[in-house]
């Protein structure tokens, strides 16, 4: 997520050409407003843009600064990036030059006119250490993906301790750049202090704010925000990805990019699922298998243990529906005559083929929308166990009759 610069913004090729024309043109809104889906990069994108503006190389010099390129630039600390050529004269920049040391300060988010707000959760007394130890697993793993519980937020102190800050002149750059990630996680009044902040004349502050959730933002801010909008990634993109820094092999990448509904943090997220997404998936259609021998007390078992799988039994359930669903998809491709190139569960191609020849496009979309009548009711109150037998039983053309439930799942059917 650090130390990108916008170029390699992944498949934001239009909001990529629209900040770098920013950047080069050096005339900066107070404010900007990045929303699309979440895990598409809009939070990676805000520090490409933060690190662009404070590019010494840039428009980033503060004014008066001493001409950094009269003399050779010092070498990269790191020793793997070669010092760029200094800027012709008149050259327009239009990226971060990733050499300067303005550059390599804000690409480990240590650059003093840098700031980054996201929501943290806990009490009061552990904020800084929460805030510092996410900080540093941000920069230690470049794959990181930010989770925090519901109720997380972006919190009142810290705020009001950066805008204290912002009275006062930048550091080092010509002006200051706050990111703040998931600015829909505010309260009322933080809104008010920022709007002000925004509406500054004069202010060298420039904002960046990110949501997922544009339409929780108060209207005062979206109006004075200079909006961005980042579209969900294409699945060859987020496939790429995976298997190209991710390191996964490539029926993995191609199922997670599958489910990943254009997110890579969605994406990464079940990269790290337990049990492994391929093993999950394999459980997941394993799970069919009862209900079409008519066994409904298996059925039933496996089920509950399925729903018992981690915390977040919701989730998991959630993604036993998707294999099905992804599963039911291919039957159709295959059905269709798809190439062995665009199944999803290429590493099964025998079996769904055998499968594809026994059902027919109208039952395997039947089966498609019982999955989608269990997704909603996983999302409502029904209990997840009981709503996974109950869809796999429909699934499999089972309409068990009362008396055949096993008596616990009848005992707690609800919906
Ligand atoms: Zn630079």
């Amino acid at each position: 997520m650090l130390g990108v610069s916008l170029s390699q913004l992944l498949g934001q090729d239009e909001v990529s050409a629209f900040l770098k024309g920013v950047v080069a043109g050096g005339r900066f809104a107070n404010a900007y407003l990045f929303h699309g889906p979440a895990g598409v990069g809009k939070c990676t994108a805000a520090f490409a843009f933060a690190r662009a503006m404070l590019c010494e190389r840039g428009s980033g010099a503060a004014p008066g600064a001493p001409d950094l390129f009269a003399t050779a630039s010092p070498p990269a600390k790191s020793g793997k990036r070669a010092p760029a050529p200094p800027a012709a004269a008149g050259a327009e920049r239009d990226d971060a030059c990733g050499a300067c040391a303005a550059c390599q300060k804000s690409a480990t988010l240590l650059h003093p006119d840098l700031r980054f707000l996201f929501p943290v959760s806990g009490e009061e007394k552990d904020l800084e250490s929460n805030v510092i130890e996410t900080l540093e697993a941000l920069r230690a793993d470049p794959l990181f993906v930010f989770k925090y519980p519901k109720a997380a937020s972006i919190r009142l102190s810290i705020t009001r301790e950066l805008l204290r800050e912002l009275g006062y002149k930048p550091f080092e750059a010509a002006r200051r750049v706050v990111v703040v990630r998931d600015a829909d996680r505010m309260r009322e009044d933080q809104y008010s202090a920022l709007l002000k902040s925004i509406e500054e004349p004069g202010a060298s502050t420039v904002w960046i704010l990110t949501t997922a959730r544009i339409a929780r933002l108060p209207a005062t801010i979206r109006s004075r925000c200079q909006r961005v909008r980042f579209a969900p990634l294409a699945e060859p993109l987020v496939r790429e990805f995976l298997m190209k820094r991710a390191e996964l092999r490539e029926p993995e990448a191609r199922m997670l990019a599958a489910l990943s509904s254009g997110s890579l943090a969605r994406a990464l997220v079940l990269r790290d699922a337990k049990p492994p997404a391929l093993e999950l998936r394999d459980q997941a259609l394993a799970l069919l298998e009862p209900a079409l021998r008519g066994d409904p007390a298996t059925l039933w078992k496996t089920s509950q243990g399925f729903a018992r799988f981690s915390s977040g039994g919701r989730e998991t359930l959630r993604l036993v529906i998707e294999f099905h669903e992804l599963w039911l998809r291919d039957l159709l491709r295959a059905r269709y005559g798809a190439p062995r190139e665009d199944l999803v569960h290429r590493d099964r191609e025998a079996e769904i083929r055998r499968l594809s020849a026994s059902v027919d496009a109208t039952e395997i979309r039947r089966r498609l929308l019982v999955l989608e009548e269990v997704l909603r009711a996983i999302e409502g109150n029904v209990a997840p166990d009981v709503a996974l037998f109950s869809g796999l039983s429909r699934v499999a053309g089972a309409r068990l009759g009362e008396g055949e439930w096993p008596r616990a799942a009848a005992a707690r059917w609800d919906y």
